[in-house]
This record gives structure tokens, sequence and C-alpha cells, in this order.
């Protein structure tokens, strides 16, 4: 991706060329934001001033980024080194808020995608979050407990001075749980000597933790996919549906599609994909997945009977009504997509950020599929998250009814906000425009609300 793309409008063209100059070798960063720029054209023509202030360039630019080296010794005393990320990247509504992700695959670029996307996803909760993301080529698969709360420690004892419950708030993401979160405020705690309950997210219930949190991304993404559906008059009760991935996501995603009288029949992880087509039995896959930190493959072995594992392959190949990817980015291109369509597939809604490719999402906007994505539909983590840190500035702890009533609240309105928005700029049903339309305008006003920043 060198050049920009045709979809961008001519008056932003410029601003992609300089990211592209600016940002070398950055793929996903481009993607993303040539994906949000490609909305930004009839914004910037009702809206001239946010062009006439470089409102977008700014914003293409993070206020901070943090590099940092995470050294550590394994089990055997071997000393290892990892890189460690944070990149904030705008604070206009609120302290940085994004989570931390542990994989190898992680590099400067990865967290930049994911910091500007959350940019936008957190205005859209309507809550006061910025955008900010981090991380480190860490893999904690593998590793004992023991390595991962060093690598943990080593990790906080950098980052520790760039946080604050005011200043820049981490939670989760791929490759961290409720056991690295753990061990991560532990240390800011030892450090700081102080008990800052709002500088992290995803905690424990027994130490500040909110309930409902670790199920708000999985259950928030299916209440957005029956928004969808409710919004086209139809529903999820009976639906065929498959979801990739099988982390904190995924487990949640087929628990409330499950609810909503839907079946999932198919899950994955990195190594491949299960069909149940009686649907994925959960209490094996959580106890597997949450408990037994084990390989997909072993679900088929332990369920016997007509399961199946593929191992490798393409879990798109699996027909379905309703797509939810929710593993990871550009996990779904063209042709899956174009699979999905001639398999009858009418919804996708990204639980996962940024899974589908461009040419998957054109894909499925030329089919007529309505497409919902990462920034709108994966938005209840994020926003629950949130309802953690009002919990924890309360000192209070709320019933985990409460807290799921408000999170599907939360989802309704961010349905609502990115559908009327989509309408009133003569796009209706176009939820990438909408979301991207919705979530822009809210972070730009502040901003120039705010002067030069
Ligand atoms: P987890 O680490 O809990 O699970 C990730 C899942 O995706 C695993 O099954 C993993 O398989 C699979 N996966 C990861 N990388 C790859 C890869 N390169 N190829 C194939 N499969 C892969 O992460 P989460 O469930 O928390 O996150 C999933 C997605 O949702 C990410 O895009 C994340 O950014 C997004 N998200 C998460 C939120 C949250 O609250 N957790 C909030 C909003 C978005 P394996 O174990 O084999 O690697």
């Amino acid at each position: 991706m060198t050049t920009p793309a045709t979809t961008i409008d001519r008056a932003l063209q410029h601003v992609y060329k300089e990211v592209l100059r600016r940002n070398p070798g950055e793929h996903e960063f481009h993607q993303a934001v040539e994906e949000v720029l490609g909305s930004l054209g009839p914004v910037v023509k009702r809206h001239p001033h946010y062009l006439a202030e470089r409102v977008i360039e700014r914003l293409c630019e993070p206020e901070r980024q943090i590099i940092f080296r995470v050294p550590w010794t394994d089990d055997a005393g071997q000393v290892q080194i990892n890189r460690g990320f944070r990149v904030e990247y705008s604070s206009v509504l609120g302290p940085y808020k994004g989570g931390l992700r542990f994989h190898p695959s992680v590099l400067l670029g990865t967290v930049k995608f994911l910091g500007f996307e959350q940019i936008f996803k957190n205005a859209l909760t309507g809550l006061p979050i910025g955008g900010g993301k981090g991380g480190s080529d860490f893999d904690p698969k593998g590793r004992s407990d023991a390595e991962v709360m060093r690598f943990c420690q080593s990790f906080m004892t950098e980052l520790y001075r760039h946080l604050g419950e005011y200043t820049d708030v981490p939670a989760g993401d791929i490759g961290v749980g409720g056991r690295e979160i753990g061990y991560l405020f532990g240390q800011y705690k030892r450090i700081t000597n102080r008990y800052e309950a709002g500088v992290i997210t995803g905690k424990g219930l027994a130490w500040g933790g909110s309930r409902a949190r670790t199920e708000a991304t999985g259950y928030g993404t299916v209440y957005f996919a029956n928004e969808m559906a409710r919004h086209v008059g139809r529903s999820l009760d009976g639906q065929r549906v498959v979801v990739s991935g099988s982390g904190n996501v995924a487990i949640y995603a087929i628990e409330k599609v499950t609810e909503f009288g839907g079946t999932v029949v198919a899950a994955s992880d990195s190594s491949g994909y299960v069909v149940d087509e009686a649907g994925i039995d959960l209490d094996l896959l959580k106890d597997l997945k949450e408990v037994r930190r084990e390989r997909i493959s072993r679900y088929a072995e332990e369920k016997g009977g007509d399961v199946r594992f593929v191992e490798g392959g393409n879990i798109w190949d699996v027909p379905c009504e309703v797509a939810l990817p929710c593993a990871t980015q550009n996990e779904l291109d063209e042709e899956a997509a174009t699979t999905l369509v001639r398999n009858g597939t009418h919804i996708v809604a990204e639980g996962a950020n940024m899974p589908c490719t461009p040419g998957a999402v054109r894909v499925f906007q030329e089919a007529d599929v309505l497409f919902g994505p990462g920034k709108a539909v994966n938005a209840g983590g994020v926003a629950t998250s949130a309802l953690e840190m009002q919990q924890n500035a309360s000192r209070d702890s709320w019933s985990f009814e409460h807290t799921d009533e408000r999170l599907g609240e939360i989802m309704r309105n961010i349905h609502e906000s990115v559908v009327t928005t989509a309408e009133d700029y003569g796009r209706p049903g176009d939820y990438v425009f909408g979301a991207n339309a919705a979530g822009f305008t809210a972070v730009a006003d502040a901003m120039l609300a705010m002067g030069v920043i």
C-alpha cells in the first residue's frame, strides 16, 4: 500500500500521502488511517473548517509515543529482552484509554493502528475517555506464571511513570487477561505506594474490578449485531453463526449468541478451527482456554463424535448466516468474504479490531451484507472499562445486572448514533461511514474548542 487509495476524497489525499511518508512500513497503521479518511470526504465538505484547521493531520500524529526495553530473566536463568510500547494518541475527551497487547507480531505500527482506531471508538461510547494503546512483542504462550510475572513487573517498572487515573489507563487485549493485569497492577502499586485502582482496568473483582468487564466486549459485540438485525426486521434467533478466535472476545460472544437463540457452529485459534454442528460447548471451551490454556484441537479430541478439527484452514469456509470475526486483524480477506457471501451470510460484525481487509469490506458492501466495523461493534469492552473507572472513582461496586444493563444501553446508543449519522449524510445502512463520521466529529469538535493542540 504505497499510493493513496482512490476511495479517499481528493481533498484528503495529501493527508494520506503525508501519513505514508512519515510512517514508512507501518502497513496496518496506513490501513486504519485509510479506512477513516475514506469516510471523511463528505464530512469535510460540510465542515470545511476541519480541513482549514488541519484537525485530521493533527489526529494522525499521536500526542506521545513511548518505546522501551523490557529485560527479564526466564526460568532457566537466561536474560530475555523484549520491546515495550505505549502510544498516547489523543487526550481531548479524557485520559488516554486502551489495552495492552502481548504478542510476537507487535510492532510500533501495530500499536499505532490500534491506538488510532481507539480514539474514534472511545468517542463513540459517549464516555470521557481519550485514545491510546500499548503492548510488547513478548509471547506469553508456553511461558510459566513466574515468567509472565517477571515480564509484567519489568514492563510496568518502565511504564508506570507514564500512567495515572487522570493520565493514561491501560487494560487487556490479545495475550493480556486477568493474570497479566494482576501482575501489572501489583507492580504499579509497589512502585508508587498508592492504591490507585482507576489506573488500570480489567482488574479482578476482589481488587477493584467491575462485574461484566470480562464479558463486555463479547456481549457488546452481540448486542450490536442484534441491533443491526433488528434494524432490518430480523433477529439472531435461530441463526447459524461462526465466531473466529477462542479468546476473551470470542468466548463471551459465543455465550451471548446462544442466549439470543443462535447456534455457534465453529470457533478457532491460530492453529486451526473446530466445527460442532450441535453448537459449541461453552463449558468445555472455557475450561480449555481460560483454565487449561490448551490448543483448540483438544476440543475435538475431548468431544469426539462428529466434531471436527481442521488444522490451518480457513474458518470462513464454514457456511453461516452471521459471521463474527473475533480473533485478530486482517483475518478475513476478500476471498473469504466472497465465500461468505456465496454461502448466504447476511450480517458481519467485527468483534476484533480490523479483522476484515479493505477488500473484504468492499465485497460485503457491494453484496448488501450488513457490515458493522470494530470501532463501533466492539466498543463495549472499553465502555465497561470506563464504567470500572467510574466505580473506582466513587469507591463503589455495581451488580452484574446493573453493569450489563448499562453496557446494553451504551451499545444501543452507539448503534443509534452510527445509523442516524449515516442517514444524515444520505448513506443509510453504511455503518463504516456512520462510525467514522460520528466518532471523528466528536473528537474534532473537542479538539478545536481547546485551541491548537
Ligand atoms: P485473546 O488473546 O483473549 O484471544 C485472541 C484469540 O485470537 C485467540 O483465540 C488467538 O489464538 C486468536 N489469534 C490471535 N492472533 C492470531 C493470529 N495472528 N492468527 C490467528 N488467530 C489469532 O484476545 P481478545 O479476545 O482479547 O482479543 C481479540 C480481538 O478483539 C483483538 O483484535 C483485540 O484487539 C480485540 N478487542 C479486544 C477487547 C477486549 O476487551 N479484550 C476490546 C476490543 C477489541 P491463539 O491463542 O492461538 O493465538
